[in-house]
C-alpha cells in the first residue's frame, strides 16, 4: 500500500492520534503551522474533493463533525478555528488522500497565501 495516510488509516503507520471512529482518523500534523494543527482523514481513500462523489456524502460529513469534536478536545472550539482541504497542485496537496485541516490556536490571517 503505497499512500501514506491509507497506512495510517489501517495501523500499519501510528500517528499521533487525536481522535479515532470506525470510518475516521484525526493526528497531529507533523509540520504544524498553528498551535493546534489536526489533520482529519476518511479512512477509506478519496483523492480530494475534486474526486467525491454522491457516494462519499456521509464519509465527507463524518469527516467535518470530527473537525468540530477536534476542535473541542483541543480547546479551540471557543476561539474560533479554520478547516482546510486543500485540493490539487494550485492549492498545494502533497498528501493524494483528503485530508481536513484543522487549524487553530491563533489568529488566522486571510486572506490565505
Ligand atoms: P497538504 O499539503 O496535502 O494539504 O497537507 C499535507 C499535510 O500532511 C502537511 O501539512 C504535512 O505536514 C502533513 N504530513 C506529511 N507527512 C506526514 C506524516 O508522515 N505524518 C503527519 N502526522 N503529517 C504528515
Ligand atoms: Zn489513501
Amino acid at each position: 500500500m503505497s499512500c501514506l495516510f491509507c497506512r495510517m488509516a489501517s495501523g500499519e503507520i501510528k500517528p499521533n492520534t487525536v481522535l479515532e471512529t470506525p470510518d475516521v482518523l484525526a493526528f497531529h500534523d507533523i509540520n504544524p503551522e498553528a498551535p493546534v494543527h489536526v489533520l482529519v482523514i476518511p479512512k477509506a481513500h478519496i483523492a480530494n474533493v475534486g474526486s467525491a462523489g454522491p457516494e462519499d456524502v456521509e464519509l465527507l460529513g463524518k469527516v467535518l463533525v470530527a473537525c468540530r469534536h477536534v476542535a473541542e478536545q483541543t480547546g479551540i472550539d471557543q476561539s474560533g478555528f479554520r478547516v482546510v482541504l486543500n485540493t490539487g497542485g494550485d492549492a498545494g496537496q502533497s498528501v493524494g488522500h483528503l485530508h481536513a485541516h484543522v487549524l487553530g490556536g491563533r489568529v488566522l490571517a486571510w486572506p490565505p497565501g
